[in-house]
């Protein structure tokens, strides 16, 4: 048997359309179902890939039952996707986080497509890694990628947090189960100074907002006189803001969060943070009416867009909330705001930031914008690894 007939035993094939080679030449590893011309007869997992003239355009992950059948992962046809090759792909996102793990003990690992492992999210939290595998293709990957992350990183344990909903779409299950070793319902990470528990079982996303990590401390840096965290979650912005401020309100809806927060903030020996259960939109319309103002404010609510149609719902929110927060600044007071919806774009950002500035009669300045960090990393050709945009303004007046 000639070494050609193996590969295309051990491969399958997929052909796609010239509209879905050219996706892949432009730098977007999606190809659409509808974009296929010829299924591979292989079940889940790598397939090589040729356009319809029979040129090879590379190796792809196979998902049959998903929308994106085909995500692209190298551009040789015959890359055998094993522990080697895995090690060595996985090593390259890894070393690019070495600048963050200086003064963070939690980032991310790898960041799916941003790292050309499309659908693999890997978080880490001191000595334990989070993984997220969240395509057919890639779950039949799954020995040789855990094997590689524990012998680049020699983590403790592996938690997989596969509770997620598009699982089911890749006829996937879900479930949050270790891969390897133990993995703790708590764990204390620290970042630029400040420590904080993340809960990698039951936490938001792996267990904590990675992504807003520098811009926590950018803000805290800036950060003085009376202080407002909207939408605080575990206290993670509060924490940064009360090393300089005199004192910090940090409001959440969720008790839980809130518990949490509290328990970091004795961890950090923060006694200038006072906690409030409640409506953000409630509760800022009840500051302004009490006359309060604030120095520093950080406007960080989840993410209301969830999908399109409901954008421009999510609009009048995102406009209001930070109408509300503007209203609340004292003259010279600086204010972070941030989106973490996809769908609002960085330019509907902005213009929903103008609008409110208009709303808000105040004169405000545009300081700086922010973006996601080093270890979310956003490919301009794949318009899907960004999410998080946002925005430092000052009052002027
Ligand atoms: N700033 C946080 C992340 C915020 S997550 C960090 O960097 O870690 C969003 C938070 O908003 C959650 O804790 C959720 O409980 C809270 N929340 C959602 N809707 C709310 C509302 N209407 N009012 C107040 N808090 C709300």
């Amino acid at each position: 048997m000639t070494t050609t007939t193996l590969e295309h035993m051990a491969f399958d094939l997929a052909v796609v359309s010239a509209r879905g080679a050219t996706r892949w030449k432009r730098g977007h590893p999606w190809i659409f179902r509808s974009d296929l011309v010829r299924f591979p007869s292989a079940p889940a997992g790598p397939v090589r890939v040729e356009d319809p003239r029979g040129k090879p355009i590379g190796t792809a992950l196979w998902s049959p039952t998903s929308e994106i059948s085909i995500r692209m992962i190298d551009r040789r046809p015959d890359a055998a996707l094993d522990h080697d090759w895995w090690t060595e792909r996985l090593a390259r996102a890894i070393t690019r986080r070495g600048g963050v793990l200086e003064h963070s003990s939690a980032c991310r690992l790898v960041h799916g497509e941003g790292d050309a492992v499309p659908s693999l999210v890997c978080d880490r939290y001191d000595r334990w890694l989070v993984v997220q595998l969240m395509s057919a293709g890639l779950e039949a990957c799954r020995t040789p990628i855990i094997d590689a992350l524990i012998s680049l990183t020699g983590c403790d344990g592996i938690l997989a947090r596969h509770d997620l909903a598009l699982r089911e779409r890749e006829g996937l299950t879900r479930e949050t189960t270790v891969l390897h070793g133990d993995v703790p319902q708590e764990v204390e990470v620290h970042e630029h100074g400040v420590r904080y528990l993340a809960a990698p079982w039951t936490g938001q996303k792996t267990g904590a907002f990675l992504d807003q990590r520098e811009n926590r401390h950018r803000i805290g840096r800036l950060a003085r006189g009376r202080a407002l965290d909207c939408f605080a979650y575990h206290g993670s912005f509060a924490m940064h803001m009360a090393q300089q401020a005199a004192d910090v309100v940090a409001i959440d809806s969720s008790a839980a969060a809130l518990e949490r927060a509290r328990d970091n903030a004795a961890r950090n020996g923060c006694t200038n943070i006072s906690f409030v259960e409640a409506d953000a939109f409630d509760e800022l319309r009840a500051l302004e009416r009490a006359g309060e103002r604030f120095d520093t404010i950080v406007v960080d609510p989840p993410a209301f867009a969830k999908n399109r149609p409901s954008l421009p719902a999510a609009l009048r929110g995102y406009h209001d909330i930070n109408l509300r927060a503007l209203r609340l600044l004292a003259p010279g007071g600086i204010m972070l705001t941030a989106s973490c919806s996809f769908h609002v774009t960085k330019p509907i950002f902005l213009d929903m930031l103008e609008g409110a500035a208009a709303d808000s009669g105040r004169h405000i300045a545009l300081r700086d914008l922010c973006a996601q960090p080093d270890d979310h990393p956003e490919l301009l050709t794949v318009p899907e690894t960004g999410y998080l945009k946002g925005a430092i303004v000052e009052a002027l007046d």
